[in-house]
């Protein structure tokens, strides 16, 4: 059977997509652009708070990067703690390493609350050492984390290793409890529901092309341009990840969009599936141009990584499959002879500082830049936003870091110099 180059998750999902809004009002109190995770929790938040919201979808519900992606729901950030601390101190990053902390459980308290069918599970993470040295540092970053955060790793030597990994190529290894594991596509078709039910109005393939601000009886407002006619709103949130188009371009400038893939396997019979993940870890490897992956919960393994730096493409997606397949196994041997069903892609918005940001941008509230952490921080972004717009005081810690824009040859739209940002991270791994 050839390969499905389709999205695996999409095919788990049981519930029946939220019914798109048909009438295109005029004017709302806020209009959502992104039917992502930080888009339909930032809808469902200000519609359960009583304000009017269309949220503007380009495609279809969680047509981006939120149902594509791994379904690992992480604690932390993408950057080790020490260089967090050298660039805004101890106390900022003490409220970053919250705040992370706290984004998971707002993910559990909605899949909670909404009784979302999406199999989350506070399975915890594993991240593998590559090699020697990377295990060296573990120790260290695990007594920083307990001491400046009070956040406890557990490290895993490499003789222990095989309680949590069917693998013998790892140095070792450091353990997070507190992360979880989640089915992306359930999730965002279920916060799509829970977001109208709130009162929330949904319109997908409208996609926005202009956004101008306007002023009428002297209050100030947005108009937007959209396929689906023209609406104005008093308040814009811009939720489009690294999807970002010309219609925002100051945080389009911003957004480095690059390509992730995944592939997954046929189920696999249960014995495989203990030994590959004996814990049903959220698993990933130390290296910069790094592996992801995790077990099913029908037991395929689901195996991701850059496989290409540019954004997903046909060509792409097809090359990734046998990359992968072959980075599978030299993780798992035994899974020599097990064919690999399903193969996709998707776009990860990164920016220059490798942070998520989140302000206001030409008098529009955005977050961005979640990178591989954006299941649990899109959401909570998403939340935090609509508490701004309602009047809530501003305790989101990564609200007006330093923003630069991305360099030319790596903003969306212009990617000619991914390659080389790739083969950067290839010579890091190398070295390092
Ligand atoms: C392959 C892959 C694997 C990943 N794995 C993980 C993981 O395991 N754990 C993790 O935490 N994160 C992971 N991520 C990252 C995570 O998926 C994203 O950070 C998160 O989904 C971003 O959500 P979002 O709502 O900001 O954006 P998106 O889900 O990308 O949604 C943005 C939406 O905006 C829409 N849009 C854009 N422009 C317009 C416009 N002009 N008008 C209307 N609509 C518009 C787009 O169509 C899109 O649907 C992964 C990403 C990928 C691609």
């Amino acid at each position: 059977m050839p390969i499905k180059e389709t999205n695996y998750w999409l095919e788990t999902v049981t519930t029946p997509p939220a019914q798109p809004a048909r009438e295109l009002p005029d004017s709302f109190d806020v209009a959502v652009i992104g039917g992502g995770f930080c888009g339909l929790a930032a809808a469902r938040a200000l519609a359960k708070r009583g304000l009017s919201v269309a949220l503007l979808e380009a495609e279809t519900f969680g047509w981006g990067a939120s149902s594509r992606n791994g379904g690992m729901v992480l604690t932390g950030m993408k950057l080790p703690v020490p260089t967090l601390i050298k660039r805004y101190g101890s106390e900022t990053v003490r409220k970053m390493y919250a705040a992370s902390l706290e984004q998971i459980d707002c993910v559990e308290q909605i899949v909670r609350e909404e009784n979302i069918e999406c199999d989350f599970s506070r399975c915890g993470h594993l991240e593998v050492a590559c090699k020697q040295a990377h295990f060296n540092g573990y120790e260290e970053s695990a007594a920083r984390v307990k001491r400046e955060f009070n956040h406890e790793l557990r490290i895993i030597s490499k003789s222990e290793l095989r309680a949590e990994i069917g693998s013998d190529i790892y140095y070792g290894g450091m353990v997070d409890e507190s992360s979880a594991g989640l089915n992306p596509a359930r999730y965002v078709a279920g916060l799509a529901q829970a977001a109208q039910r709130a009162g929330a109005c949904l319109y997908d393939h409208a996609r926005v092309t202009k956004i101008e601000p306007e002023i009428k009886n002297s209050a100030r407002k947005f108009r937007l341009q959209t396929s689906k006619g023209a609406i104005t709103a008093r308040e814009v949130i811009l939720a489009s990840g690294a999807y970002t188009t010309e219609a925002a371009p100051a945080l389009r400038k911003k957004i480095i969009p690059i390509g992730s893939y995944i592939i997954a396997t046929e189920v696999l019979p249960a014995p495989l599936a203990r030994e590959l993940s004996p814990r049903n870890r959220m698993i990933y490897d130390s290296k910069h141009f790094l592996y992801y992956y995790r077990l099913t919960p029908d037991n395929r393994m689901l195996f991701g990584g850059r496989a290409a730096f540019f954004p997903e493409t046909e060509n792409t997606v097809r090359q990734s499959a046998e990359i992968l397949r072959r980075g599978m196994i030299a993780v798992y041997p035994q899974l020599r002879d097990i064919k690999v069903e399903f193969v996709w892609g998707g776009t990860l918005d990164f920016t220059l500082d490798v942070m998520p940001h989140s302000g206001k941008i030409d008098g529009m509230y955005f977050a961005a830049g979640f990178a591989g952490h954006g299941v649990a921080a899109a959401t909570w972004f998403g939340a935090k936003l609509a508490g701004l717009i309602c009047g809530d005081s501003n305790d989101i810690p990564f609200d007006g870091i330093k923003f630069s824009a991305a360099p030319l040859g790596l903003r969306s739209g212009h990617t000619w110099a991914l390659p080389l940002a790739g083969a950067w991270y290839r010579l890091l791994d190398f070295f390092t």
